[in-house]
């Protein structure tokens, strides 16, 4: 299988490791970066890398061109680009709380708008957004981002409800704690705190979470639709 896969923000963290992984499996892989240079490892591999933010739709129109010129319609999209701006509700200025809801949530409309089209027309496609245990569960701290992530599911279910009956399907992952360089910047002191809470004692590995991308991005989730996926050690249990 070699399909037009599309992973938004993968130079580094969990959109790295989903990248890697969707190429392991023998996908035509594509990244966005915002910033800086992509991996050379990925290019090296064959990947294609497009730079594009997304809170720009002419950036995302732009992407989607380059890829769809390289690799054929995009046939899978992992919508996974995200900030943070933690700061607590009576400190969150109204620009941390709308700039990580124009990334997070609107950036992610546009991402997946854009590849809804060419689903539409072949009648088949696949949909990952990845959100996070904090839209379930909330965090102090994080409204804006838990506002984001909580939005993504039910944006999410929308999108599944109005593209199943051509064959798309579009799921959540909702990672717990993830040792990238988004929870690397929390102190040590907050890190210990969150394993402690953790049932099963430890950060996720960002392969973990590729994992359950690539399975959902299969044939063999055909017929998982809607669905919010967690991959966070327990954290989240009975949310
Ligand atoms: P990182 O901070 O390591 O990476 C974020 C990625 O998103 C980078 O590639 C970054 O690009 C890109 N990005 C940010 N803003 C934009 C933008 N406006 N346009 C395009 N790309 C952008 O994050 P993680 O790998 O940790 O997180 C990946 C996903 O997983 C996010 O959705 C995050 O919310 C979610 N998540 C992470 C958890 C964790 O514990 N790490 C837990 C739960 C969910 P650039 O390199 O240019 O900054």
């Amino acid at each position: 299988m070699s399909r037009s896969v599309l992973v938004t923000g993968g130079n580094r963290g969990i959109g790295l490791a989903i990248a890697r992984s969707l190429a392991d499996a023998g996908d035509k892989v594509a990244i966005t970066y915002r910033s800086g240079e992509p991996p050379k490892e990925l290019i090296e591999r064959g990947c294609l890398a497009v730079k594009c933010d997304i809170t720009d739709q002419e950036q995302v129109e732009q992407a989607y061109k380059e890829v769809e010129d390289a690799h054929g319609r995009v046939e899978v999209v992992v919508a996974n680009a995200a900030i943070n701006r933690d700061q607590l509700l009576l400190r969150m200025s109204e620009d941390d709380f709308t700039s990580v809801l124009e990334t997070n949530l609107t950036g992610t409309f546009r991402v997946v708008k854009r590849a809804s089209r060419g689903m539409l027309r072949a009648r088949s496609g696949r949909i990952v957004l990845i959100s996070s245990v904090v839209g379930l569960s909330g965090s102090a701290g994080q409204a804006n981002y838990a506002a984001a992530k909580a939005g993504l599911v039910g944006f999410a279910r929308s999108v599944a409800r109005e593209l199943a009956s051509r064959n798309i399907t579009c799921n959540v992952v909702a990672p717990g704690f993830v040792d990238t360089d988004m929870t690397r910047a929390l102190g040590e002191e907050r890190r210990e705190e969150i394993v402690g809470q953790v049932p099963l004692g430890r950060y996720a590995r960002p392969e973990e979470v590729a994992a359950v991308v690539r399975f959902l991005a299969s044939e063999d989730a055909a017929y998982i639709t809607g669905a919010v996926i967690p991959v966070d050690g327990g954290l989240g249990m009975g949310h």
